[in-house]
């Protein structure tokens, strides 16, 4: 059969602080990946878009900027932020546009006890904690609505609204439910704050009740948010697919990771369904100011944030290989210290292209 490699366009914002380090390391794993797959290749298209040069040229996107990343099958983005710039500023100058500029609407984020990896919780069992958080990805808290009135001073007026519309909770619902339906469990718990937010949140509610009546084979349940923390910490096997809003999926998913074993392991991508637009993954974690610069960055959760975008990309075997080999690495002991191991970013990221050449 004649040689029909495809060739996938990747746009690449490795931004800021460890979002360098694991960016440049996720794409030393994917092209050993599409070198030893040797069905696809990648070819990855750079921006410098970061804090940094946010501050020597004052923007952190050119004005056409999403032209240049609709261009692309995929993006692949590190973090954004860095205590330079605020991260307002930060994120309302990269992150957050490019979400909404590409209908990016839903953010997934699953969550699962990786081989080898013992999790701070001591009853927790290695299957306990299987879950995929569904974060609305568009609207809500983080809309950006609002204003300050009197400045700062001594009687300032600030408003911040979350907007919710009826399409927004329709779609991340259907999407929620079609992801739980895919899983073996056919579960879903959706998280409001029903009872103190008496507007957007109840809507959520009456949607959510439509919605789950074209889907009698899914059994669900609901949930407050600040009883899912508890239930997510001392019930986890309980749960199964998870649908919240922006900010709230945002905080539970950051707990998710820790009880899985560290921040750094978590991926997310954030999908455009209808495929119009490219998708974007990145790891769920920052810039981490703390540790950058060093070569100890956790690559796992890029990996695994890679492996999401491969699968996406249509790749299933691939992806699932890539999936085993960062597994192997894990359970072979070859961690970071986040992981209460003593290997740093490149030994991780040099043991996942060697177990690469095994798997595959
Ligand atoms: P953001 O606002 O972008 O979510 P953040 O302020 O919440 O960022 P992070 O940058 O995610 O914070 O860092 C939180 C903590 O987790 C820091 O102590 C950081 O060093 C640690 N951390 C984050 N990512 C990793 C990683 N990949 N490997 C090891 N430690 C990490
Ligand atoms: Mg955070």
């Amino acid at each position: 059969i004649h040689d029909s490699k495809r060739v996938f366009k990747i746009a690449s914002i490795p931004g800021d602080g460890i979002g360098t380090e694991i960016t440049s390391a996720a794409i030393e794993v994917l092209q050993k990946l599409a070198f030893i797959e040797g069905k696809f290749s990648f070819e990855f298209n750079h921006f410098d878009w970061s804090s940094e040069n946010y501050v020597k040229r004052g923007w952190y996107m050119p004005e056409d900027g999403m032209d240049q990343l609709k261009k692309n099958d995929a993006i692949y983005f590190g973090a954004v932020g860095w205590p330079n710039v605020p991260d307002h500023i930060s994120l309302w100058g990269l992150i957050l546009p490019i979400r909404n500029s590409l209908n990016q609407y839903v953010n997934v984020r699953p969550t699962r006890i990786l081989r080898g990896i013992t999790p701070p919780l001591a009853k927790c069992g290695p299957k306990d904690l299987d879950w995929v958080i569904v974060r609305e990805n568009s609207e809500g808290e983080y809309a950006g609505h609002g204003g300050t009135t009197h400045g700062h001073s001594s009687h300032a007026v600030a408003t911040e609204v979350s907007i919710f519309t009826r399409v927004g909770i329709e779609r991340i619902m259907r999407f929620a439910f079609e992801t739980a339906k895919s899983r073996p469990r056919r579960k879903l718990t959706m998280v409001t704050k029903s009872n103190a937010q008496r507007h957007g949140m109840v809507l959520w509610d009456s949607v959510f009740a439509e919605v789950a009546k074209e889907y009698p084979d899914v059994q669900w349940d609901k949930m407050l948010v600040d009883a899912m923390t508890v239930r997510m910490t001392l019930q986890p096997q309980t749960l199964d697919t998870i649908v919240a809003t922006n900010l709230h999926a945002d905080i539970l998913s950051d707990l998710a990771a820790a009880l899985s074993g560290s921040i750094g392991i978590a991926p997310s991508s954030n999908l455009d369904p209808t495929r119009q637009n490219p998708s974007m993954f990145e790891p769920i974690h920052g810039s981490a100011p703390d540790i950058a610069g060093k070569g100890i960055a956790n690559p796992v959760g890029a990996f695994w944030s890679a492996a999401e975008m491969v699968r996406w990309l249509g790749m299933e075997e691939a992806a699932d290989a890539l999936m085993k080999a960062i597994e192997n690495v894990t359970e072979a002991g070859i961690r970071t210290k986040d992981l209460h191991g003593s290997s740093d970013t490149k030994a991780v990221t040099g043991a996942v292209c060697k177990e690469l050449e095994s798997v595959l």
